[in-house]
């Protein structure tokens, strides 16, 4: 995933890539191949690159702990100066600067770290997901299980011994 610039014309360039899990180092949740798109931008001063990034994750169900394919996509900017001076005036996590000689950049960091964030940190395998009983572990998408009925139960009965409390005390 590295791009020549050394040497390269002024005015905006494209390029795609698609690289595998492996090759970007991802753990297993990562399934498919990664897409990259990117545009360089190239003036006097500095590469600007965008690049967008997609791919296909295992995420686990937050309540049920069923395992969903989800796609995932994002994206990230990053600038490319030759002069330290230039990046002071940029968000130090989108400027890079290019060292004397080198002639290539390389984004395989920067996608795989856009990757990595990108996984979400809360997931449901749908809306309604019944999640798993805190007694038993029985996966309630499945079915009620036994225990279920009467942990309710007990829920009301409480609830309706407070009510009760309340209202002999308002008399
Ligand atoms: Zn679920
Ligand atoms: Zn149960």
């Amino acid at each position: 995933m590295k791009i020549q610039v050394g040497g390269l014309s002024e005015g905006v360039h494209t390029y795609s890539f698609r690289v595998t899990p492996d090759e970007l180092g991802l753990p297993a949740e990562f399934l498919d191949g990664v897409e990259i798109r990117a545009t360089l931008e190239k003036t006097s001063r500095q590469l600007l690159l965008r690049a967008s990034v997609a791919t296909t994750a295992e995420v686990p169900c937050d309540r049920c702990v069923a395992v969903v394919r989800r796609p995932l996509g994002s994206g990230y900017q990053m600038h490319y100066v030759w002069e330290e001076s230039d990046a002071e005036q940029i968000d130090p996590s989108e400027v890079q600067v290019i060292m004397p000689g080198q002639t290539v950049i390389d984004l395989a960091d920067d996608v795989r770290q856009t990757v990595l964030l990108s996984f979400p940190l809360k997931n449901v395998c749908r809306e309604d997901c019944r999640g798993l009983c805190p007694q038993c572990g029985k996966n309630l998408n499945e079915g009620a299980c036994d225990c279920k009925e009467t942990l309710v139960d007990g829920r009301w009965d409480k609830l309706k011994e407070l009510q009760d409390n309340n209202s002999k005390q308002a008399g």
